[in-house]
């Protein structure tokens, strides 16, 4: 398969082409993921209707707004979405359960690592594919992705709305009658962790109210961090000491 030409083909496809296309090769060894906020619907509505029990990862990081977990438990129960939660390697509990309160405000780099990165690194492990909600309009890491991109390890990476805009996904949402995420009204437009997400206005950015004033834009998912394998690898982008994490994993 000639993975660079298909992508190209993409660009002019819709989502849901994509996305036939995809479960069509690569069912059962397909799954996406979905933060469960309101501009991740559309893909979630969609790749659910066309393959039912479709797996969805939700990384749970423990950090998360009531309210997400609360919309999550909701729109799985009403869509019967075959939603698996990931959490963090236990190896790490002794040092993020001393970190809590501090990690995402000194080093948010790590703390999404440990609770993002690695464990969607692992749910992937046994999967060919992974569709993604990411589009070229949310952050200049983003406007330079492909449709298709294949990872060193062989994972091929999805991404059916990267071409949409904002503007795409609120007509979608308002035709097919979405539900939005129940802080989306308060302001927040795109919601992460509760540590690291505020409410912006009207006019702001969509993802001006994550990790705002931090100079951190991404958790790590779809940056060249996800290709780090360990800490000793990915260490380069924490501000904390990682050597001493990686003496913890060890201990
Ligand atoms: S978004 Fe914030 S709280 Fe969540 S994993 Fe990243 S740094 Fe930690």
């Amino acid at each position: 398969m000639e993975i660079k030409k298909l992508s190209e083909e993409f660009e002019t496809k819709t989502p849901q082409e994509i996305i036939e296309w995809a479960v069509g090769t690569f069912w059962p060894e397909i799954a996406m993921s979905s933060s469960f906020q309101t501009q991740s619907m559309p893909l979630l509505h969609m790749a659910t209707s066309i393959k039912r029990g479709l797996p969805v990862f939700f990384i749970d990081t423990g950090y998360h707004f009531w309210e997400t977990l609360m919309f999550r438990e909701q729109v799985a129960s009403e869509w019967k979405i075959n939603v698996i939660d990931l959490y963090r390697d236990t190896r790490w509990d002794v040092f993020a359960r001393q970190n809590t309160r501090t990690l995402p405000l000194e080093d948010p780099n790590l703390c999404c690592y440990l609770h993002k990165v690695q464990p969607m690194q692992k749910a992937l492990q046994d999967i060919k594919a992974w569709i993604s909600g990411i589009r070229r309009d949310q952050t200049a890491v983003r406007a330079h992705a492909k449709i298709l991109e294949l990872q060193d390890d062989g994972l091929l990476k999805v991404n059916p709305l990267l071409n949409w805009t904002k503007a795409d996904v609120q007509r979608y949402t308002e035709e097919h009658h979405l539900p939005k995420h129940p802080l989306y009204e308060k302001g927040y437009r795109s919601v992460g962790c509760a540590p690291c997400t505020i409410a912006i206005g009207i006019n702001d950015d969509e993802r001006a109210g994550r990790w705002a004033g931090r100079g951190k834009v991404e958790c790590g998912l779809h940056t060249t961090m996800f290709s780090k394998k360990n800490i000793a690898e990915a260490q380069v982008e924490f501000q904390t000491d990682a050597a001493k994490v990686e003496k913890l994993e060890h201990s």
